[in-house]
Order: structure tokens, then sequence, then C-alpha cells
């Protein structure tokens, strides 16, 4: 087998060199080259790659046992990360389920939701309403919730199609309201669909607070966030917060939540927690939830690896350093610089029509026209082209052309929170380096 024949296989035919070794925001191929994670990976390794202290607690763990399944003994890594946990939520989540991604995270929040919604006696809420772009995984129960035809594809006799509403892509709005008043409006939209599909039908609500590889970093204005939660206490409606790529700091906060103080009833989180040295996930909910699911005979639902303590081993190793060394705070800080370093970038090209996001969950957006944010010509492959152009020259950023109904190629730059401002230099560096070859390569001006 040559190095392009191999026995794994994942998406797609994408030969990639073989990765060697990872130092901080740095990756290391085989052949020696270097590539800044301009991205973590998939938004996930937010304090780094081989930080030595979460490797030598993962060592210590290790050594006296990897594995204890949950129904023979408690262990003491998984008891701590959930009561760490249970303490950075908002007040009243406390109960952690563990799991070990983002797609479980988001299966078990649904069918927590579910299974106590039946425990209240209320057998005919089942439809859990999300947004349109969303990503919540690539499992058919979460497939079901990941609003646009490209992701369900071929899957979608397979799975019970959810009810969506649009998600709140105002910067694409070209009336004269306000944010304020566009946030509401978006936020109705969620009482239109309760009231079309049948209060009574309606479980729960999933929404990304900060959207990710769905709307890249979109932030909605703060009005939507209020009348959400609003909308959802009104009609019973469980409000569930997909934090899989926000939490564990990636916006600033530990939780995005955090920064419109909103207390959801479920919390799904995965990524950030693990970092990227164990899959990891969690869901937190309600305690009275729980304890109604618990009074009713036991949540009917489990994974074999889920709370295994390497993996929760690491998550509190990896929740250490983020305390111990203000990982969070520096991130915020560092999101402030280079979120305005790409917001410079729009005065060089023309054809960057909107820079987004909160803490280091940043993402800009390429338009053929600003005035009206028509989409590059879609056969020009924008997404994939600079990509390959940063990774070429070393910077990993990750993009996506935005499904749903609304085209546009936009792409994340999301460096893991301990990155610099001497590093921030260093990825803008390459990435204007790109920005200058793709506009060369369409003929697209650039202002000097
Ligand atoms: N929810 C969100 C918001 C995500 O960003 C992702 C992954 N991109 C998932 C769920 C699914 O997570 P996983 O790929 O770990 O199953």
């Amino acid at each position: 087998m040559t190095e392009n024949q191999s026995h794994l296989f994942y998406q797609s035919r994408q030969p990639r060199p073989f990765l060697d070794r990872g130092e901080g925001i740095y990756l290391y191929d085989e052949s020696g080259k270097r590539y800044i994670d301009g991205s973590s990976g998939a938004m996930v390794s937010n304090i780094g790659h081989s930080n030595p202290t979460v490797l030598a607690k993962m060592k210590a763990q290790m050594d006296r046992a990897t594995f204890g399944y949950r129904l023979h003994f408690r262990t003491r890594p998984s008891e701590d990360l959930a009561a760490r946990l249970a303490a950075r939520m908002p007040a009243g989540l406390d109960r952690i389920f563990f799991v070990s991604g983002g797609s479980e995270a988001v299966e078990t929040a649904e069918k927590l939701a579910r299974q106590y919604a039946v425990t209240q006696g209320q057998h005919s809420r089942w439809k859990v309403i999300s947004r349109s772009p969303a990503y919540h995984g690539g499992t058919l129960g979460a497939l079901a919730l990941t609003g646009g035809k490209l992701f369900a594809g071929p899957f979608a006799p397979m799975f019970r199609e959810m009810p969506h509403v649009k998600a709140p892509q105002t910067y694409l709005d070209l009336d004269n309201l306000t944010e304020e008043a566009r946030g509401i409006r978006y936020a109705e939209m969620l009482r239109e669909r309760i009231e079309a599909e049948g209060p009574e039908t309606v479980l729960a609500f999933i929404m990304e607070p900060v959207g990710g590889a769905s709307t890249g970093a979109l932030v909605a204005p703060d009005s939507y966030y209020t009348r959400i939660r609003e909308i959802c206490d009104e009609y019973g409606v469980i409000l569930i917060y997909d934090e899989v790529m926000t939490g564990a700091g990636r916006t600033g906060t530990f939780l995005a939540c955090e920064h419109w103080g909103i207390t959801p009833d479920i919390v799904a989180m995965s990524k950030g927690l693990g970092a990227g040295y164990a899959p990891l996930g969690a869901v937190a909910a309600r305690a009275d939830m729980v304890e109604a699911l618990l009074d009713a005979g036991g949540f009917l639902h489990g994974f074999t690896y889920a709370g295994n303590p390497l993996a929760c081993a690491a998550g509190l190793a990896v929740l250490d350093e983020m305390e111990e060394h203000g990982i969070i705070e520096h991130g915020a800080q560092m999101g402030e610089v280079l979120k305005a370093r790409l917001e410079a970038l729009m005065e060089r090209y023309p054809f960057i029509g909107h820079v987004r996001g909160k803490g280091l969950l940043l993402a800009f957006e390429m338009v053929s026209d600003r005035a009206t944010m028509a989409p590059l010509p879609k056969e020009w492959n924008a997404y994939s082209e600079l990509v390959e152009l940063a990774y070429d020259r070393g910077l990993i950023i990750y993009s996506r052309r935005t499904r749903g109904g609304v085209e546009g190629d936009h792409f994340l730059v999301c460096p893991p929170l301990i990155i610099t401002e001497a590093q921030i230099d260093e990825l803008m560096a390459i990435l204007i380096d790109a920005l200058d070859a793709f506009a060369a390569a369409h003929d697209l001006p650039v202002q000097a």
C-alpha cells in the first residue's frame, strides 16, 4: 500500500501528510514541516498540544486503571470532574452525564428531555425544534436536528425530520431594522413554529449559542437569547444549548450562555472538555429533571465508555490547566486582538464581507459584493481553495460553505486559547500571504 492507498477511510480522498507531533499551537508532520493549528483541529485543542502537565496526570491515571465499568465501580476522576463541572454550570444545572463526543452529548440531551417529559405525563411532546443551518452531529438522531439537505443527504429517509426555524443570520438582512428588533423577529419565528406544530407536541428547542461549523461563528443580537428563553418558558419547551464547540472557554467564558446570563435546561459539551487529550463529552441538566428520571426507574440510556477514568482524568487535568493559568481569560483577550486583526483585513480585501464571533471562535466570510452580501461564484470552491493555500504555507484553518438556504464561504480562525500576540502576528502573516494568492488567482482587487 502506498501512502495514498490506505485501509483507513474518512469522508473523502484527501491525502494529508502524517502527523508527527504537536507542541503548543504548532503541529509538525513527519517531514518536519510546521503548521500553526489555527483551528485547534476542529475547535478542540483549546489548551494547545502536548501539554506536559496534562500528559503526566493522564499517565498517573493510566498506571492505576484505564477502565472500570460504571455498573461495577464509581471512579474518582469521573466523580471529581462531575463536581468540578457542576460548579461551573449556571445555577441549578448540577447533574452531569458523561459521553465520548459531541453527537453522543446531543443525543443524550434529547433522550433526557424526552424521558423527563414522559415522567411528567407529557407523552405527546417529542419534537425537537432546531435551527437551519445548524450542526448538531453525524449520528442519525443528531442528523435530524442538523438543518440542511446536504448533511442529511441520502440518509434523510432513515430518520424522522424534526422541525426547523431560520438561524438568525442577521448580517444578511438588508432591512432597516435595528439588531435588537431583528433578534426579536428571529426569536418570534420559534413561537410561530411551536404554534404551527402544536405546542403539546413540542419537547425542546436546541441551538448553538455561537454557531460553529454550520454558520461560522454566528452571534445573534442580545435580544434573541433572552426572547428565546422567554418563549421556551411560556410553552414549557426545554431549552437545550449545544455548547459542544462553544463550551470549555472557546468564546471567552466557560460556557457561551454566560455572555447573556441565560440558564438553559440542558447543556451539551464535548470538544474543548477533553481538548484533544481524550474523547470526552458531558451533558449537564437540571437536578429536578434528573431526580424525576431516577425516581421513575432510571435514565434509559448509556454508552460503554461513558465516564471512563482515563478520559475523565484528562478532562480534570485540562480544567486544572485552564483554571491555574487563567487560560480562558487569556483566550478572551487574544480573541479581541485576533478579531481586530481579522476586521482590518476588510480594508485590504474587498471580497471579505463580514467578520464575526466571540472569544476565539472567530470567522470571516467571503462575498462578491459587500452591499448585497452576494456570495462568490460557487464553482470557485473558495472555501476549500483558501484552506489549501493556507495549509501549503503552514497554517490550518477550518472552512465551510454554509448550507441550509444561505450560501457563502466562511472560514473559522480558532487557534488554541494559549496563543500569544506574537503568534497571532505569525498566523496573520501566513493568512495574508494565502489571501493574496487567492486574490491573484481570481483577479480580485487588493488594497495595498
Ligand atoms: N454539536 C456541535 C455544535 C458541533 O460543532 C459538533 C461537531 N462539529 C457536534 C455537535 C458533533 O460532535 P462530534 O463530531 O464530536 O460527534
